[in-house]
C-alpha cells in the first residue's frame, strides 16, 4: 500500500501538468505557477513545450521525456527528486499519460517513494464526451484504435457489447477506415465526432455512423469519436445466453471466475449475481 497527502509532507514532487488542446487561455492559473515554480520541466517535445512557455513567460529549464527515451529519462528524473529538485511533467497537449508519455515515469516515481500530483486541465476525450449528447457515464476511453484493420477488428470485437459510452481518438487520415470498421462491428450506433475541441474551427458533428460517414472525407483537424455503448442486448439477453457466453470462455481457457467478470463487464450485469446465479446459489 502506498499513502500519500500530497500536501503534508516534503518530499519532491513530480507534477502532471495539463496543457492546452487549442486553445491557450486554457492553462490556469495554478499550473502557470507550477511550471513557473518547478526546477524542471520534462517535455514530450520540447519544441513545442517552448513557444508555450514563451507565451506565458515561463523560463523553467525544459528537457526532454518523450515516448523514445522514456525509461532511460524516467531514471534521470528520480535522480533530480532525490536531490530534492521538484518536476513538471507535460506532454505536448493535454494530460500527459493519455496517448502520451508519462506512465512509466509516474510508476517509478511512486515505487521510489516520492509524490505525483496531478494538475487539472484541459483533456480531448472528456471535453468531447460531455458535449457529445451521448451518455457521459459510464464511458470507456479506448484512445487510437489502431492503423492496421485486423487491429481495429479485433479490439472492436472485444468491446462490441459494453454498455459503457465508447471514447477513440483518431487521425484524420484514418477516420474513414475506421468509422467503417466500426459500424461493421458495432452496428450504426449513435455517435458524435468532435473535432479542433477549444479552437476557432471547433465543431460537434452528432447523428449515426452512417450518416457521419457521408461527410467524413470532407473532415480536418484533430478529432474525437464518441460512439454509444451496447444496450440492446443487455436489455433482452436471456440468463441462459449469459451461461452460455461463460461456458464458451471457459472452453476458450479462462478460468470460470474471469469468464463470469468478463461476460458482467461485457454485459452489464452484476458480476456477483451471475456467479450466483452461474454456480446455482440462489
Ligand atoms: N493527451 C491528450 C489529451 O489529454 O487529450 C491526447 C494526446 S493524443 C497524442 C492526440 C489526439 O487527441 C489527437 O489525435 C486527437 O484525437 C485528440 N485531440 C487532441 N487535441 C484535440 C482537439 N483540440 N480536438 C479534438 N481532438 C483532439
Amino acid at each position: 500500500m502506498n499513502r500519500q497527502k500530497s500536501f503534508e509532507n516534503d518530499n519532491a514532487t513530480l507534477y502532471l501538468v495539463a496543457t492546452p488542446i487549442g486553445n491557450l487561455q486554457e492553462l490556469n492559473e495554478r499550473a502557470i505557477d507550477t511550471l513557473k515554480k518547478v526546477d524542471v520541466i520534462a517535455a514530450e517535445d520540447t519544441r513545442n513545450t517552448m513557444k508555450l512557455l514563451s507565451h506565458f513567460e515561463i523560463k523553467t529549464r525544459c528537457i526532454a521525456h518523450h515516448l523514445h527515451n522514456e525509461k532511460e529519462s524516467a531514471a534521470g528524473l528520480i535522480k533530480m527528486l532525490e536531490s530534492g529538485m521538484d518536476i513538471a511533467l507535460v506532454s505536448d497537449a493535454g494530460y500527459p499519460l493519455l496517448n502520451d508519455p508519462g506512465q512509466i515515469a509516474v510508476n517509478m516515481v511512486i515505487d521510489a517513494g516520492y509524490n505525483v500530483v496531478p494538475i487539472s486541465g484541459s483533456n480531448a476525450a472528456l471535453n468531447a464526451l460531455v458535449a457529445s449528447g451521448i451518455s457521459a457515464q459510464p464511458f470507456l476511453f479506448y484512445g487510437f484504435l489502431g492503423s492496421s484493420e485486423k487491429e481495429r477488428m479485433n479490439v472492436l470485437q472485444e468491446i462490441k457489447n459494453y454498455p459503457q459510452t465508447l471514447i477513440f481518438y483518431e487521425a484524420p487520415h484514418r477516420i474513414e477506415k475506421m468509422l467503417k470498421s466500426a459500424k461493421e462491428v458495432l452496428g450504426n450506433r449513435k455517435m458524435c465526432l468532435a473535432r479542433e475541441l477549444t479552437k476557432k474551427h471547433e465543431e460537434f458533428i452528432r447523428g449515426n455512423i452512417s450518416e457521419v460517414m457521408e461527410i467524413v472525407d470532407t473532415l480536418k483537424g484533430e478529432m474525437v469519436v464518441i460512439i454509444e455503448g451496447c444496450h440492446k442486448e443487455k436489455d433482452t439477453i436471456s440468463p441462459e445466453a449469459l451461461y452460455g457466453l461463460v461456458e464458451e470462455y471457459v472452453e476458450n481457457g479462462l478460468s470460470s471466475k474471469e469468464a463470469i467478470k468478463k461476460v458482467a463487464r461485457e454485459y452489464g450485469v452484476s458480476k456477483n449475481d451471475l456467479y450466483k446465479e452461474y454456480h446455482g446459489l440462489n
